[in-house]
């Protein structure tokens, strides 16, 4: 059988741990036997980036930025202990802290549905994406302890040196105080990225905050978007047949319980680090989360939501199997394909996508699935199987489609 083709390579960034693991027998199971496949490597393992000083994360992020389309691999984000583990030279910062702000991007998080896994909120049909705004509000507030008597104000302060102030709160006990911000220029990226991804992937956009209370702050998010929505991207929603709309975040709540899924719900910062764990948790299982990055521009960094599983790796390490659950990568890996597919005018390698996450639903919907997902099914006995076992399970199904 002759290889599919790919003329422009994927950016592949390699990572820690068992996700490391996982994705060297991805490739050599799954993708080299059927495509000649193109990348330009990376390393972003832990050991790399310390060697490079984090030159690597850079490095590969401007070529996510020249070539459009980056596959990653889950990577360890450093801590007192990791640099302990690793004599590191330095806590060096999250890739994908990296990565998102070289890109400017949005995060979009989405549930891979199996017949068999039932999504706690019975209701749900299909698979609702969160898109988070990845920059600012708390994660980026400064904040105080105030004492007793301490006044707190609120000052801007001008080029020419003018004061704009407001008072906060007079604390007639000890209290807390923070003070947040976002920029136009973010708020308007996120808006691009939602609606771009919502005409690409052909799904409705919601979008809420609480402008009710903070007027000007979530009252700018909610003018960016319907400026934006109305001079860029209304005509192209309404070729498509899609709907925009913004909703109070309570109201958005409420109509997701309800919804049947199947749309992208874009939240800011907080509500989106929150709700995609409510989300990810109600429809299933971490491992089951995919994850993209998209920038205003269409560049795309396709990864799995969940870490590099150290649990699982350092019982690799003493030589045992594991079940890890491998979906999440392939589908990184899938997803990338088939947008260099589609850029590149090759559909054959989109059609390869396709057929490939085909064939890992088939297998776990005939009941062939890793621990993490036969304690959750419902038709019967499951067949648990280690990671390896999974992967021959689904070169076995995707054979039968070649
Ligand atoms: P994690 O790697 O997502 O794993 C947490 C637990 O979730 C695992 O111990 C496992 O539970 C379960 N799990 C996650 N993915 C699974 C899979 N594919 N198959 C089966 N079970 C899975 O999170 P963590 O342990 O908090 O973090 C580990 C490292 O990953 C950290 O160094 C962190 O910095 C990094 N991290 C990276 C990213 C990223 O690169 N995007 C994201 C998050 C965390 P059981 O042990 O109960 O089986
Ligand atoms: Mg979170």
């Amino acid at each position: 059988m002759e290889k599919i083709r790919m003329t422009t390579p994927l950016v592949e960034l390699d990572g820690d741990e068992m996700t490391r693991v996982l994705w060297k027998s991805i490739k050599e199971q799954l993708l080299e036997p059927f495509l000649d496949l193109k990348t330009e490597y990376y390393d972003l393992g832990l050991p790399v980036r310390d060697r490079t000083g984090d030159r690597i994360t850079h490095d590969s992020a401007e070529a996510i930025k020249k070539y459009g389309v980056g596959v990653k691999c889950a990577t360890i984000t450093p801590n007192a202990q990791r640099v302990e583990e690793y004599k590191l030279h330095e806590m060096w910062k999250s890739p994908n802290g990296t990565i998102r702000a070289a890109l400017d991007g949005t995060v979009f998080r989405a549930p891979i549905v199996v017949d068999g896994i039932s999504p706690v909120v019975r209701n749900w049909k299909a698979p609702i994406t969160i898109a988070r705004h990845a920059y600012g509000d708390v994660y980026k507030g400064s904040e105080f302890r105030a004492a007793a008597g301490e006044k707190a104000e609120l000052v801007l302060t001008g080029t020419d040196g003018s004061e704009k102030r407001k008072t906060i709160y007079e604390f007639e006990c000890g209290g807390v105080v923070t003070g947040q911000y976002n920029k136009d220029s973010s708020i308007a990226s996120f808006a691009r990225s939602c609606f771009q991804y919502a005409l690409d992937t052909k799904q409705d956009l919601w979008f809420s905050t609480k402008d009710t209370i903070a007027k000007v702050y979530d009252g700018e998010f909610k003018n960016i978007f319907q400026t934006i929505f109305d001079a860029e991207y209304k005509a192209k929603f309404e070729q498509a047949g899609l709907t925009y709309f913004y909703t109070l975040i309570d109201d958005a709540v409420a109509r997701v319980i309800r919804s049947r899924g199947g749309f992208i719900w874009a939240c800011k910062n907080y509500d989106g680090d929150v709700m995609s764990d409510m989300i990810s948790t109600a429809f299933g299982s971490l491992a089951m989360m995919t994850s993209v990055l998209v920038s205003p521009d269409g560049k795309y960094e396709y990864e799995a939501a969940h870490g590099t599983v150290t649990r699982h790796y350092y019982k690799y390490l003493k030589g045992e199997q594991t079940s890890t659950n491998p979906m999440a990568t392939i589908f990184a890996w899938t997803g990338a394909l088939r947008k260099r597919g589609e850029l590149d005018g090759l559909p054959d390698l989109s059609a390869f996508a396709d057929r490939l996450e085909a064939a890992c639903i088939r297998t776990i919907e005939s009941g062939t699935m890793t621990k993490d997902l036969a304690s959750l099914w419902e038709k019967g006995e499951p067949n648990a199987v280690t990671s390896d076992g999974f992967l021959a399970a689904v070169r076995a199904e995707l054979e039968k489609t070649l």
